[in-house]
C-alpha cells in the first residue's frame, strides 16, 4: 500500500480513465453540459443507468477526480464537493432534517455555521440544542425522539476545545442518532474520522485543501451507517437503498436542487493544493507547536492555548485524535483588546485576514470582527473575550515568525 502523500499526488494509478494525451495533470472540464453519441445513450444516462455526464451541476469530470482522492485521503464510503464548506454544512442538515426535528451542538461554533442553525434552519422549524459535551448526561437530558443530529467541531473554532469525541460516539451510537464532525480545521491527513463511528464529515476545501487560500469549496464525507433507518426524512430512500440512504437523498436530490456545486476552476486548484497538503501540514504543524512554545515562554502573553503543548489542559485529548499536531490555529491572551490591536499593527509579514491554514501567517481579533454583532453575555457564553486574539500559522521560516511576535510582544506597554 503507498502511502497517503503518494496516493494524493497521482490518483489512483489502476484508473482506466486515463488523461487524453498522457497529460500529467487532470483537465479542466470547464463546460456546462455533455453531448451523447445518440438518443438512446441521452435517455440511458439521465436515467442513471450509464456514467455518462450530462450536466455540470450534477456532476463534471475534474469535480470526480478531486472526489476519488479525497475518498482515498478520508477512507469514506462516498465523498461529495460543493461550493463552499458552508454549503456541505447546508446540504447534509437539509438532507435529514424536516419540521419538528432538533439538533445537538456545542456553542463553540464556526460564526456562520451558528448563523446557520439559529436563523436559518430555526426558520424552517429545526430547533438547535445546545449542550457542552463533556457532560454526557446533559446530552441524554436534551435529546428526544426528534433529534436527528450531533453536530460537532473538531477542534471547536476559534476557542480550539477538543471534544472526546470516541465517548460521544459510543452514546450516539448506542441511541442511533448520526453524528457529524466539521474537520475544516484539522483535514482527514490529521483526524482520522473512519477511526470513530462517525458517520458524516464535512470540511471546507477553501482552507488547508485549496493550496493556500486559492478557492472556496467543501466536502461531505459519508461513512458506513446504518442509522439512516432512524431518519423519517431518508424512509423511502432506506427501503430502497439500505446503507446508502443518505448518499441518495444527497445526491439525487438535495445537492441538485440547492445547486451549491464545485466549480471545475475550483476543483482544480485543490487537487492541486492535495499534491501538496501533507507537505504544508507537516510544516505547519512543526512551526506552530514552536510558536506556541515560544509565545507561551513569553512575559507578555497572560495564557497560550495551543492543544498539542505538554502545558495544555488539552494536551492528552491532542495527542489520542490529533498525533501529529493540531493544525495551524492557536489562541493568545493579551488582556485587553487595546493591547490586541497595538501587538497586531506591530506586524508587517503577518498579515491581517479571516482566512487561516494559508501559507501565509494571520491574525485576526475574532471579538470585533466575525463576532462583533453578537452581546456581551452571548460572547462570553462562546469564549470570545476582547483580549484574544487568534494566529493561524503559515510555512514562512520559523525565524521569521518569531522575531516579528518577538518585536511586537516587547513593544506592548504591560
Ligand atoms: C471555514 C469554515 C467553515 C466554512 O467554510 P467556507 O468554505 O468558508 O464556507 C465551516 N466550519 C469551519 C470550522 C470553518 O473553519
Amino acid at each position: 500500500m503507498r502511502h497517503i502523500s503518494s496516493k494524493l499526488i497521482h490518483g489512483d494509478l489502476d484508473s482506466k480513465n486515463k488523461e487524453k494525451y498522457n497529460s500529467l495533470k487532470t483537465s479542466i472540464y470547464q463546460t456546462a453540459s455533455f453531448d451523447f453519441e445518440n438518443s438512446n445513450e441521452m435517455e440511458k444516462a439521465f436515467r442513471g443507468e450509464t456514467n455518462d455526464y450530462t450536466y455540470s451541476r450534477i456532476s463534471n469530470p475534474t469535480v470526480i477526480e478531486l472526489q476519488n482522492r479525497l475518498t482515498m485521503l478520508s477512507k469514506s464510503e462516498d465523498t461529495l464537493c460543493v461550493s463552499s464548506g458552508m454549503a456541505a454544512i447546508s446540504n447534509v442538515f437539509l438532507t435529514i432534517c424536516e419540521k419538528g426535528d432538533n439538533i445537538i451542538t456545542s456553542n463553540y461554533l464556526f460564526g456562520n455555521t451558528y448563523s446557520f442553525f439559529t436563523s436559518t434552519l430555526s426558520s424552517f422549524g429545526i430547533e438547535t440544542r445546545f449542550v457542552k459535551f463533556d457532560n454526557i448526561e446533559e446530552l441524554e437530558q436534551q435529546s428526544d425522539k426528534n433529534t436527528r443530529a450531533i453536530f460537532i467541531e473538531i477542534p471547536t473554532n476559534p476557542q480550539l476545545v477538543i471534544y472526546d469525541i470516541e465517548k460521544i460516539a459510543l452514546w450516539a451510537e448506542k441511541k442511533g442518532i448520526i453524528l457529524i464532525t466539521d474537520n475544516s480545521i484539522l483535514t482527514p491527513y490529521i483526524f482520522e474520522a473512519h477511526k470513530y463511528n462517525i458517520d458524516i464529515e464535512i470540511f471546507s476545501n477553501t482552507k488547508f485543501i485549496s493550496g493556500g487560500a486559492t478557492s472556496i469549496g467543501g466536502t461531505i464525507q459519508i461513512y458506513n451507517s446504518d442509522k439512516w433507518k432512524n431518519i423519517p426524512k431518508l424512509k423511502k430512500e432506506y427501503e430502497l437503498y439500505g446503507s446508502k440512504a443518505f448518499y441518495k437523498k444527497l445526491y439525487n436530490e438535495i445537492y441538485r436542487n440547492v445547486g451549491a456545486c464545485l466549480s471545475p476552476q475550483s476543483a482544480w486548484l485543490q487537487l492541486l493544493g492535495l499534491e501538496t497538503l501533507s507537505l504544508r501540514i507537516d510544516k505547519v504543524n512543526e512551526n506552530t507547536l514552536k510558536v506556541a512554545q515560544f509565545l507561551n515562554d513569553h512575559k507578555n502573553v497572560y495564557n497560550t492555548e495551543y492543544p498539542s503543548l505538554k502545558s495544555s489542559k488539552q494536551y492528552d485529548l491532542s495527542q489520542k485524535y490529533m498525533p501529529k499536531g493540531s493544525g495551524c490555529l492557536l489562541n493568545i491572551n493579551l488582556k485587553t483588546k487595546e493591547n490586541c490591536f497595538n501587538f497586531m499593527d506591530s506586524f508587517k509579514m503577518i498579515r491581517k485576514g479571516t482566512n487561516f491554514c494559508d501559507n501565509k501567517s494571520m491574525v485576526i481579533h475574532p471579538s470585533s470582527t466575525i463576532y462583533w454583532g453578537l452581546d456581551k453575555k452571548l460572547k462570553e457564553n462562546m469564549k470570545i473575550y476582547d483580549g484574544t486574539i487568534r494566529l493561524s500559522i503559515g510555512i514562512e521560516h520559523i525565524n521569521d515568525i518569531i522575531e516579528e511576535l518577538n518585536q511586537g510582544l516587547n513593544s506592548l506597554k504591560m
